[in-house]
């Protein structure tokens, strides 16, 4: 079994597959870790739903866990409860923080996101990420290269310096047409707010619409100098 403190060496997928390598790396992840020691942390965005369809043909009891800040839109707990009708063995976890919005506010001052969104990511999502993974070898991710400047150096399988995982990205080479294409072709339920621009969704505080010409990721954390939650730091590829 690969772990975080092994040299990740050879591992060769076929990026021309009609999944472009997803099922593959898929199938190598519950080839090499038991069902109980590996995650699939889903923000359940278009992304997000096309890998759970991936990943309910390899496994179909795999675990998904969703980092419940209690700060998200009510279009992304809808679309959870759409995806927990159409794959009724998924086991999908709701991750709560250690401080609920209000003992957060009454600690740190209110609105921490306006302050201090890094801090506030920490809190409400690395933190519980750090707890979720402690008893795993390895997490999945929905990561894709083409989302960002900071998503470039994505490979299928990385070593997750932060976490002290492997992180594997089954859809890394994935391009947005292809996802909504096949979102729509395996007619997916999806996130309503992706209908009205958001391409990337978070928390409500922090997620904008984009306009057509950004960057996918361009309306998360808009106007702050902050790309990421905090989760995605520090992968690098052996
Ligand atoms: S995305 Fe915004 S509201 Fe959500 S945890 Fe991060 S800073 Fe807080």
């Amino acid at each position: 079994m690969l772990t975080y403190e092994d040299e990740i060496g050879e591992l060769t997928f076929d990026k021309k597959d009609e999944t472009k390598g997803a099922l593959q790396v898929l199938n190598w992840a519950f080839e090499t870790y038991d069902k109980d020691a590996i995650v699939y942390a889903c923000s359940f965005g278009i992304e997000g739903i096309v890998l759970i369809d991936l990943l309910t043909k390899v496994e179909s009891s795999a675990t998904v866990v969703f980092l419940n800040t209690h700060l998200h839109f009510q279009e992304t707990y809808d679309v959870i409860n759409s995806v927990k009708e159409k794959y009724p063995y998924l086991v999908i976890k709701l991750i709560e923080p250690e401080l609920s919005v209000e003992e957060q506010a009454n600690q740190y001052g209110e609105k921490l996101w306006e302050r201090n969104p890094s801090l506030c990511c920490h809190l409400r999502k690395v933190d519980p990420l750090r707890k979720t993974l402690q008893n795993k070898y390895a997490w999945i991710s929905g990561l894709r290269k083409e989302q960002s400047l900071t998503r470039e150096h994505i490979q299928f399988i990385n070593q997750d310096h932060q976490f002290k995982k492997i992180k594997i990205c089954p859809i890394a080479h994935w391009t947005w047409k292809e996802i909504w294409r096949y979102a729509h072709n395996n007619h997916l339920p999806y996130n309503k707010l992706h209908d009205q621009g958001y391409p990337s969704i978070g928390c409500f505080p922090c997620t904008s619409p984009t306009c057509q010409e950004e960057d996918l990721r361009s309306g998360r954390w808009k106007g702050k100098d902050k790309l990421e939650c905090g989760l995605h730091e520090n992968v690098r590829r052996s």
